[in-house]
């Protein structure tokens, strides 16, 4: 089974972000970054699925500035088999990276495209859907189980008051939550003989897809800082400061 997994670099989840001086977004300089969290329980899940199917092929693609290599290697130390890298000079939107996924998928004809349910940067969670919209594949989102058997995956989803599964004809599409897997750690051996797996360095000219920003980001800012709270004496008083509040009566 051939599976493709895109894999987003982006601030690590434990630090915290810091707003531009001038409001124009995210400071980046100097901060660690990582894989997108979803991302890596993608790369899990496509290992264990080419464990389960007896074999086949793992193909990882970043979309990114050229350190996004780092994010790729980790990947293949993970266990993915080969990767592709294409150096973006500026921001890609999801839609321009579904273009470019969409090419990618064109020749690389897997059998399942397993994305993050949303990248925690911008927190856009489009992409996945985006394409399976242009490839006109079905798409299993926010997946907390997947079993592939017989050209089909059923895809279990945490919903409204229980779980929803679907059951999709491969190829298909589908993006993972968070309560799929827990994914392993890289081991020194394998980060050491991921440095030897192939890694093809191309470029959206490569693909003939034009990934010209659409949006405009007017203005970043920090989220407010939070009222101190006042601690009440008791459940009357709690009452009363509701009613003053009009939010009890
Ligand atoms: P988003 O729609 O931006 O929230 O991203 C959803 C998922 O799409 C991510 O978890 C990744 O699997 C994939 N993705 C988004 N942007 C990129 C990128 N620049 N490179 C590789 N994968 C990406």
């Amino acid at each position: 089974m051939k599976l493709l997994v895109p894999v987003k670099r982006v601030l690590d989840y434990n630090v915290k972000p810091r707003v531009k001086a001038d409001g124009s977004g995210v400071d980046l300089s100097n901060v660690k970054m990582s894989m997108n969290p979803f991302d890596e329980i993608a790369v899990e899940e496509a290992i264990r699925l080419r464990e389960k199917s007896g074999g086949g092929e793992i193909v990882v693609v970043s979309i990114g500035e050229a350190k996004a290599q780092e994010t790729l290697r980790t990947a293949l130390a993970m266990g993915a088999d080969r990767a592709i890298l294409v150096v973006a000079e500026q921001k890609v939107e999801p839609l321009g990276v579904a273009k470019l996924l969409q090419a990618i998928v064109a020749e690389e004809s897997p059998d399942l495209v397993i994305l993050g349910k949303q990248a925690i940067d911008d927190d856009m969670g489009q992409t996945g859907q985006m394409l399976a919209g242009l490839l006109g594949w079905g798409q299993g989102t926010f997946a907390s189980k997947v079993e592939v058997a017989d050209g089909k995956v059923a895809v279990t989803r945490e919903v409204d008051g229980g779980l929803e599964t679907v059951s999709l004809t491969l190829p298909a599409i589908v993006t993972t939550d968070l309560r799929l897997n827990e994914p392993r750690y890289a081991s020194l051996p394998n980060i050491m003989k991921a440095k030897a797996k192939p890694l093809a360095n191309k470029t959206p000219a490569d693909y003939g897809v034009d990934v010209a920003p659409r949006l405009e980001t007017l203005k970043v800012v920090e989220p407010g800082k939070r009222q101190a709270g006042v601690v009440v004496a008791n459940v009357d008083e709690l009452v009363m400061k509701l009613q003053a509040m009009g939010i009890a009566k």
